[in-house]
């Protein structure tokens, strides 16, 4: 948040050389250039690493010949919006003629843009007042919609008429909840109704784009805050998270409804990985509880139940996070946690290496950095509970310390790690090659893991002896 606005010239020390040299470029050729969006925005609150973005009066095709001969790379990469890439010392800067953009007919492409002469309509097009501000070295800031008192609020609100805006680009409902989960903001109110009033207009952008800003909004720590917050626009944006909202678990072990159980997961693994949880888990902890209303029943103690819960989550995070175009190995790994979540661990070397195995079979390769995952996840988890399964988090403390010492002598994750392979029982038990010596090698990890034998060769030599 902004506490002390910068002066300009504390701004312009901050802009970097490379991108002076496209201004300066520009202007020295008779058009006018702005620095514009996230690199203002950021500069602002004291975080001016945000790649520079130039907006000018000069057609694209003229910036690329003037920049040129200033003897800078230009990559024509969006002429159809007016944009070319300079490469400055290495450095990319996006140069755009200012444009305003027509009709949208399918709630996220504009159907033409449109050039203009004054960088203020091209400013007006804009998002969020935030974003939409302009900044020149010698000029000044140029900030037509109180951006620096939005910054200075810590609120996200519209350029403009906000339902018209989430009319235009239905995109922008999520981009609201992502800036605002970064930057640690709220949505200002007008701005917020409007986002419960178009959050169903997403059903018209593409799955991919909604699962990019959905991941950014985990990446920015604030999941927890976008769940109850801007609960419409996170089920508008995943619907399966709706059955979530208000459900009672009727269980003396659950002191939350699942979405706000939910959200005080996502929260508590941001605080039990100081901020820095992987992808993984933030996908496990946003859908470990998917399934609960689906598998809900009431026991014949009159509570409730959710029997199967993470199997069957598994699975519909797995149909998710696939249809959000998230990575196969981020979907994987975050399913397998979301599988193992509720599976009951103890403090004993046997416990940890069952599930080291469960782990390395679900997602083979990953198994100890998930083991470490899957127990931050079971502390959240327990912390998001009711009061009485908080002293369990310490039980898991005594697990991670097994866990530990597992990591240390190096575990036994598969038949792979076995001190002997197929060969060996081929030869041992004279068996033909075949699914048998499969079998046999489970048996023998069985044995290991369950601490019956120890993985020396001799040991396994003798154990398969007939
Ligand atoms: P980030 O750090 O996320 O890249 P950014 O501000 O650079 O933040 P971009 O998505 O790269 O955001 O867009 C650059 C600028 O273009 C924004 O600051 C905003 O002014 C404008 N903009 C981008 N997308 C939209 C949109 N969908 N509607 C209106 N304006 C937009
Ligand atoms: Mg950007």
């Amino acid at each position: 948040m902004l506490t002390r606005r910068p002066t300009d010239n504390e701004l312009a020390a901050q802009l970097p050389a490379y991108a002076l040299r496209v201004v300066d470029a520009l202007e020295a050729a008779g058009y006018e250039a702005w620095v514009v969006g996230g690199w203002v925005r950021d500069a602002l609150i004291g975080n001016p690493s945000h790649d520079v973005d130039v907006c000018s009066s000069a057609p694209w095709e003229d910036a690329a010949r003037v920049l040129r001969a200033a003897g800078i790379a230009v990559h024509e990469t969006g002429t159809k919006h007016g944009t070319v890439t300079a490469v400055v010392e290495g450095k990319p800067v996006e140069t755009t003629t200012y444009r305003v953009e027509g009709t949208y007919s399918d709630l996220r492409h504009p159907d033409d843009v449109r050039f203009v002469r004054d960088v203020r309509e091209d400013l007006a097009r804009r998002d969020f007042t935030v974003n939409a501000m302009a900044f020149h070295p010698r000029r000044g800031l140029l900030d037509l919609f109180g951006g620096v008192d939005d910054l200075a609020a810590g609120v996200i609100r519209c350029v403009g008429d906000p339902r018209a805006r989430f009319g235009e680009d239905a995109l922008r409902v999520l981009r609201a909840v992502r800036f605002a989960a970064r930057m640690g903001f709220v949505v200002e109110e007008a701005t917020h109704e409007a986002l419960v009033a178009c959050a169903g207009e997403l059903s018209h952008i593409a799955q991919e784009r909604i699962g990019q800003e959905v991941d950014g909004i985990l990446a920015s720590g604030r999941m927890g805050w976008a769940l109850m917050a801007e609960t419409e626009v996170m089920c508008a944006a995943i619907p399966e998270l709706r059955p979530l909202v208000g459900f009672d678990q009727q269980s003396p072990y659950h002191a939350y409804d699942v979405l706000e159980h939910t959200a005080r997961v996502c929260q508590a693994v941001e605080a039990f990985c100081c901020g820095m949880p992987s992808r993984e888990l933030r996908w496990a902890a946003l859908l470990h509880d998917i399934a609960k209303p689906q598998t809900f029943t009431i026991g014949e103690d009159g509570r409730g139940h959710f029997y199967g819960h993470p199997e069957a989550g598994a699975k519909v995070a797995r149909k998710v996070m696939g249809r959000l175009a998230i990575p196969g190995d981020v979907v994987r790994a975050a399913t397998a946690l979301v599988r193992m979540h509720d599976r009951p661990t103890q403090a004993t070397t046997k416990s940890v290496r069952r599930s080291l195995v469960k782990l390395e079979q679900l997602c083979p390769g990953r198994a100890v950095p998930l083991a470490f995952a899957l127990l931050d996840l079971k502390r959240a988890d327990s912390l998001a509970k009711a009061p009485s399964c908080r002293d369990y988090v310490a039980e898991l403390g005594k697990i991670e310390a097994v866990l530990r010492d597992e990591v240390r002598l190096g575990p036994t994750l598969s038949v792979r790690d076995l001190a002997v392979g197929g060969a060996d029982i081929i030869a041992a038990c004279g068996m033909r090659p075949g699914p048998g010596v499969g079998k046999a090698l489970d048996a023998l990890l069985e044995r290991v893991v369950s601490g019956e034998l120890e993985n020396t060769r001799e040991a396994l030599l003798a154990a398969i002896r007939p």
